[in-house]
């Protein structure tokens, strides 16, 4: 280790005393995940926002040492929060904020309130970088926010000019020397991954979890397009990928051939020279997919909607494989394991957010569960399989019937009962049908049992006591796909539990009195929610100011066309209309008209999505 680096880990520990609390505000999943589990490490007490909102209310309420913003916040700018900040905390209440922006040239042009940040890092930042500046801060060499304030206007040059660091002015590399070289791994490889940034398993991600370079990569911002699988794995050993951020909602590009269905990608079946292109192709898809998969869905815990994203991302069903390489004898076309997918799955199809088909019904060996059997025909009396199957012969003269064998007389047939010999098949006899005779204990009968032998444990099992496993193939509902569009507005609603908070004042006021009128007199009305699913496709392809006027123009057409009896609020993600004297299953049985009246004349194509609540589904 060098001195360098020995230097900034003492640095290091002073920063965990003196900055003991910390709040990280930043909307990318991964980056919360890598900065919050690399800062705890060394002590410091992180919290996190997702939003300026939500940042702006835990400055407000809860003191914190150190604040790290995003500077690009989907609802909030970082200016605004610290802006609004300074308009209402109280005195005592400084924190030191450090922006971390993409952009540090639209940052430096914002003015003012650029000066209450000690200092900004531009993205992807290096990661040794942070730690070292923030155990320079622990040191005191840095000013508390009102003094800075104080000094600028004064005309004094801030003490922490605002810049961004040098690209690569790592002082600590050396710490990071084991890690493989990630330029050297790409270079090596034939072909398809020079325009994508892929994160290798093992290198970047093994058995053990991400390596240093890689958290290090994260930690700064920088992120992922595709995972490559460069050695075999098992589908448990790729579990990390479900425990970090949204890094399920990569593609899988499987090097090996051992994932099958599992990957995205099974690289070795395809023809070499259109690898590069399906794989560059998959990329592009997963980014526009993510891109439409709301933020709080990328951002859960729940392995359930981490599996329903995954889904969605991938516009794939659940597919079960049959194969006898696995002891259930199927697997899914998903990187989980097979018990992994018949919980989630079973709490998700609870939800209605997925919808299950028949496909297949396997039989199960009771002692051990595996499918592995050998399905036989048994005797009834002793279940050997030892069979053998005669016909019967029926004389017609005596009307004697019997097995075959007791009649037979070398080449000749002599029935045993009147001893006459049988000559004309039709004519003296005939075969009304067949006896299985067993040769392990004698019986006879004119039907066989059918019996499970277990290939793997060796237990017998009778066929009517055998138990049967139903396998079916999973899909996303309509329910399911605007959860993950929307967000949990979509899961809430439907149990009555439409965020009130989230409303916009008045119009909370106003669905009071619609729905005292409702409870007084029957007068009908709905509330509609308006999201957009596509809007960070829409932001990036046509800019927001034309998606915002659209919006704007998208409420107007709405005003227009229910008149009076409408009021209409902008929210943040949403729109809402609440509409006097019409029930919400009238707006549903004419939503196609609504939702032409409501785009007519847009220069784009908002896709709204219209949520529909009435009385009962408001208010219970
Ligand atoms: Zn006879
Ligand atoms: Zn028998
Ligand atoms: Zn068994």
């Amino acid at each position: 280790m060098s001195t360098n680096s020995k230097t900034s880990q003492s640095a290091n520990q002073g920063a965990s005393a003196r900055l003991k609390r910390i709040l990280i505000t930043e909307d990318s999943p991964v980056t919360q995940d890598i900065l919050k589990l690399v800062l705890s490490t060394k002590g410091h007490e992180v919290h996190i926002a997702h939003n300026g909102k939500a940042a702006l209310k835990m400055l407000l309420e809860e003191p914190f040492d150190l604040a790290l913003m995003d500077y690009h916040l989907p609802d909030l700018s970082g200016a605004e929060v610290v802006a609004a900040f300074f308009k209402e905390r109280r005195p005592d209440n400084e924190p030191i904020f450090i922006a971390m922006t993409a952009d540090p040239d639209a940052f430096n042009a914002t003015g003012t309130v650029r000066d209450a940040f000690v200092r900004v890092f531009a993205k992807p930042f290096d990661f040794n970088e942070l730690l070292d500046f923030m155990g320079t801060l622990a040191t005191g060499a840095h000013q508390p926010a009102r003094a800075r304030r104080e000094e600028h206007a004064a005309g004094v040059a801030p003490s922490a000019p605002v810049n961004s660091p040098a690209p690569n002015a790592s002082t600590a590399d050396e710490e990071y020397e084991g890690t493989p070289d990630r330029v050297v791994s790409l270079r090596a490889r034939p072909s398809g991954y020079e325009h994508n940034r892929p994160l290798f398993w093992p290198q970047d991600i093994g058995p053990a979890g991400f390596s240093l370079g890689a958290r290090k990569h994260m930690a700064s911002g920088g992120d992922y397009d595709m995972v490559v699988v460069s050695e075999p794995a098992r589908v448990e050993d790729l579990r990390h990928l479900w425990s970090l951020g949204d890094l399920n909602l990569l593609p899988i590009i499987d090097e090996t051939g051992h994932l099958g269905h599992k990957a995205d990608v099974d690289l070795p079946k395809i023809p070499r020279g259109s690898a590069e292109r399906i794989v560059q192709a998959l990329v592009q898809e997963f980014a526009e997919a993510r891109a439409s998969v709301h933020l709080e869905v990328r951002q859960s815990d729940d392995l359930a909607d981490k599996l329903l994203a995954s889904l969605y991302v991938r516009s794939r069903k659940l597919m079960p494989e049959f194969s006898g390489a696995s002891p259930r004898g199927f697997s899914y076309n998903v990187a989980l394991t097979e018990s992994e997918v018949r919980e989630l799955t079973g709490r998700l199809e609870t939800d209605r957010l997925i919808e299950k088909a028949f496909v297949d019904r396997l039989h199960g060996c009771p002692a051990c569960n595996s499918v592995r059997l050998n399905v036989r025909e048994e005797c009834f009396e002793c279940h050997s399989p030892n069979l053998e199957e005669t016909a019967i012969i029926h004389h017609f003269k005596c009307a004697y019937q019997g097995p075959l064998q007791d009649f037979k007389h070398g080449s000749d047939l002599v029935c045993p009962k009147c001893a006459r010999e049988l000559r004309h098949f039709g004519v003296d006899y005939d075969k009304p049908g067949n006896v299985v005779s067993c040769l392990a204990c004698g019986a006879s009968s004119s039907d066989t049992a059918v019996g499970f032998k277990c290939l793997d444990c060796g237990v017998h099992t009778d066929g009517d006591v055998i138990s049967t496993h139903d396998v079916f193939n999973y899909a996303l509902t309509d329910k399911g796909r605007a959860f993950i569009e929307e967000g949990y507005i979509v899961t809430g609603a439907t149990q009555n539990q439409l965020k009130f908070a989230d409303l916009p004042l008045d119009l909370v006021i106003a669905l009071n009195k619609a729905a005292r009128d409702y409870t007084e007199s029957a007068r009908p009305f709905c509330l509609v929610t308006i999201g957009y699913p596509q809007r960070r496709i829409q932001l990036s392809e046509h800019g927001p100011r034309l998606v915002e006027l659209s919006r704007r123009q998208l409420g107007e057409n709405l005003k227009n066309y229910f008149g009076d009896a409408v009021t209409i609020r902008q929210g943040t993600d949403f729109d809402y209309l609440l509409i006097d004297r019409m029930a919400a299953e009238n707006f549903r049985a004419n939503i196609e008209t609504y939702d032409e009246a409501a785009q007519s004349s847009l220069k784009i194509d908002l896709a709204p999505r219209f949520s529909v609540f009435g009385p009962g589904e408001l208010f219970g």
